[in-house]
């Protein structure tokens, strides 16, 4: 029996393309073989890549004139490494805006990476319950750096700055696709696939052109962006079951979801009808992140007797809602609502959560 996933990652994929990949499993494409068998050089297999990277342009409203991606390995924290390394040079400066854990291990990167990286904004004083809105940039930064979506404390920004010295790079590892994103002032974004998009293995990074070329160079070839740009992603064997799923995921984005303003508006009903569930408990259930930075995607949440957390979690369990626990840095309780789950299981999360009220409120 399948269960109502609320995993913070990796977390659920569409049931269409589970079923997809088991369907085309043992023969794909005609190919005699499966795809994690298919040599990364075979025509079929560039061309998947190669499609899966033009509908995730089309999805993101993006030119391939401007944009490209690159489809890397070593997760988002990597990412933290290749930013600096690629676009802040020692001896330069780069901001970053602290909103929670997953920022902070970026700006760690970055200082050891050798950048001047200081902090222009952050929300710790406050338990990183929000998103800063004012923010005391260097003078000419290399980067200005934020985290869209905090999947650990449950935040969101609602936009992003305007107006900023340097062009916006981006974490958006946990909200990847589940909105549209308006990328005029950005350099780069990025997202390991295992929250929203696929199997862990794959980081996506989506990076403007113009930014790209003014990357360090000389070095090493698998942490210098154009590396991937030049070669396709296929510079090295690249995680190419994770991609073809992936490219799967963004046909059904596309065709069945009808692309991301329509992803949105369902995410915002799901998260919409859970909210309201805390907001009207009557205190039994609160939420974590103030309510203007509050996330669709990772919804952090108390129970006002603690010590009935770890049984709700338990018997949720038994009811197949699983995967409800705080991260482990900040514990308490996490429904990720992530593209992939439907308005029934946020139905069935409430259903729940009403009647464990009444049992134990
Ligand atoms: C999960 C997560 C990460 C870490 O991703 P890895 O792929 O495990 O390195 C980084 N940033 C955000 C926002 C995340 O949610």
């Amino acid at each position: 029996m399948r269960v109502f996933n609320f995993n913070g990652g990796p977390a659920a994929l569409p049931l269409p393309v589970l079923r997809e990949v088991q369907e085309e499993f043992l023969d794909w494409h005609g190919t005699g073989m499966s795809i994690v068998e298919n040599s990364h050089r075979a025509k079929e297999v560039a061309a998947m890549a190669t499609e899966a990277q033009n509908l995730l342009l089309e999805l993101l409203g993006l030119s391939s004139e401007q944009w490209a991606v690159a489809f890397c390995q070593g997760g988002a924290s990597l990412q933290f490494a290749m930013v600096p390394l690629n676009f802040a040079p020692q001896g330069t400066v780069c901001d970053y805006i602290d909103t929670g854990l997953w920022s902070s291990k970026a700006f760690q990167e970055a200082k050891i990476c050798g950048s001047g990286a200081r902090f222009a904004a952050s929300s710790k004083d406050a338990d990183y319950t929000f998103i800063p809105s004012q923010y005391d940039y260097s003078e000419k930064p290399q980067y200005v750096y934020l985290t869209s979506n905090n999947t650990v404390r449950g935040t969101q920004w609602p936009s992003f700055p305007t107006g900023a010295p340097g062009p916006l790079v981006a974490d958006v590892s946990s909200e990847f696709l589940s909105r549209p994103l308006d990328l005029t002032d950005f350099g780069l974004i990025f997202a390991g696939a295992q929250k929203n998009v696929a199997p862990a293995g794959l980081t996506i990074a989506v990076i403007r052109r113009s930014f790209a070329i003014t990357g360090q160079t000389g070095l090493p070839h698998m942490l210098d962006y154009r590396t991937f740009i030049d070669n396709d992603s296929m510079y090295n064997t690249p995680p190419v079951f994770a991609i073809y799923v992936a490219g799967l995921v963004f046909k059904w984005l596309k065709n069945t979801v009808g692309g991301l303003k329509a992803m949105e508006a369902k995410n915002k009903a799901k998260a919409a009808l859970l909210y309201s569930a805390i907001d009207n408990s009557g205190g039994f259930y609160s939420g974590t992140a103030q309510v203007g930075s509050r996330s669709p995607m990772n919804v952090t949440f108390r129970l006002s007797d603690s010590s009935l957390e770890k049984p709700f979690q338990e018997e949720a369990k038994k009811e197949g809602l699983v995967g409800l626990g705080g991260h482990r840095s900040v514990g308490g309780l996490r429904a990720s609502l992530y593209n992939a789950l439907d308005l029934d299981a946020v139905e069935a999360l409430t259903g729940f959560m009403a009647e464990f009220k009444r049992k134990k409120g």
